[in-house]
């Protein structure tokens, strides 16, 4: 990503960020190659904003969030924390600075240990850094049910009494407890009904004008961003392909798989017809990815030099104002 301009107070950078698993196979159990989940990808989320990353199904978006919260050991790159190279450091120094950087995860189901009292998992995170005596912290706990909108009463039940979206709430008071600076949402409206992603979407903007939260916000599709997103970044097969503020993604998308996202929204008044790019087939495998440009393969618009050459993520000539970043020859030339 290049320099921007004008310096802004970027609480998360990533630079050139890799990870690659290994894969083996055969009856030794040999190396036989590497999945490259993230191959590169390089951004930044301003303090108290959000950034929306988005991308089909295994291109790499929830490896990214989990490598900056350093749950996956990097291949390459670095991740720059409130201004500190947080890529070598040794778990000891992880351990605290982890205070500040929570996540919100997709599966409200599975998140929440179902043998704990919905009081046990609030305070856990509290007897973890030490903070508070025994009643400090279940006062605390009460509070944070309160500010998600949740009963006091909750704290003596466990996770399993609770819907879909009461549970989602209560994995995002686990992720305020500690009054981290950045959350990293992973998907975390997806599997809910659509009547209850917009209430956890609306606390989501809520809780961040109150605590001054950074939000890197993943999803699959461009609509859940749309509201809660300052810029986005559009990802396929482990690169950001176009970056922009968030707006000028769903006026003006440049780039010919963010125009597919975005031709597959909905649109709520049916006498507007809208003009549908369909992508054929899945994501290609990232254990072996395409030469050059790694859409080519189901670009509607590929030509000769696109499976021959990789594009770099460019600032796009002509815009003003906000940068506009687009890896595609055709945008490009
Ligand atoms: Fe399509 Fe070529 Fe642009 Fe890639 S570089 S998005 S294949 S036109």
């Amino acid at each position: 990503m290049p320099e921007p301009e004008q310096q802004e107070n970027y609480l998360l950078e990533t630079r050139n960020l890799k990870v690659h698993f290994p894969v083996y196979g055969g009856i030794f159990r040999r190396k036989t190659g590497k999945v490259y989940a993230v191959d590169g990808v390089s951004m930044r989320v301003a303090a108290g904003k959000t950034v929306g990353l988005v991308g089909e199904s295994g291109c790499g978006k929830t490896t990214v969030g989990r490598a900056i919260l350093r749950l996956y050991e990097l291949s390459g790159g670095e991740v720059i924390f409130e201004g500190k190279n947080i890529s070598g450091l040794p778990e000891s120094e992880l351990r605290p600075l982890r205070r500040n950087m929570q996540m919100v995860f997709q599966d409200p189901f599975e998140s929440l240990d179902a043998r704990q009292t919905v009081g046990d998992i609030l305070e856990e995170p509290l007897i973890i850094h030490g903070i508070g005596s025994p009643s400090a912290r279940r006062s605390e706990a009460e509070n944070l049910l309160l500010r998600v909108g949740m009963p006091e009463s909750a704290i003596t039940r466990f996770p399993h009494e609770f819907s879909g979206g009461q549970r989602q709430r209560i994995g995002i008071a686990r992720a305020i407890a500690l009054k981290p600076r950045l959350i990293i949402c992973d998907e975390p409206v997806s599997a809910l009904d659509v009547s209850i992603q917009s209430q956890i979407l609306n606390l989501l903007l809520d809780l961040q004008s109150e605590m001054n939260l950074t939000y890197l916000f993943i999803a699959h599709d461009l609509a859940v961003v749309k509201h809660i997103s300052d810029h986005i970044a559009v990802m396929y097969l482990g690169k950001i392909v176009e970056y922009t503020d968030a707006d000028t993604i769903y006026q003006k998308p440049l780039h010919p798989y963010t125009r597919a996202l975005i031709s597959a929204i909905p649109v709520p008044d049916p006498s507007v017809r809208n003009k549908k790019t369909v992508l054929y087939g899945d994501v290609p495998s990232s254990l072996n990815p395409p030469s050059g440009c790694r859409f080519h393969t189901r670009c509607p618009v590929a030509f000769d030099r696109c499976s021959k050459e990789e594009p770099e993520l460019l600032s796009v000539s002509g815009t003003e104002g906000e940068e506009h970043l687009v890896a595609c020859h055709l945008v490009n030339s």
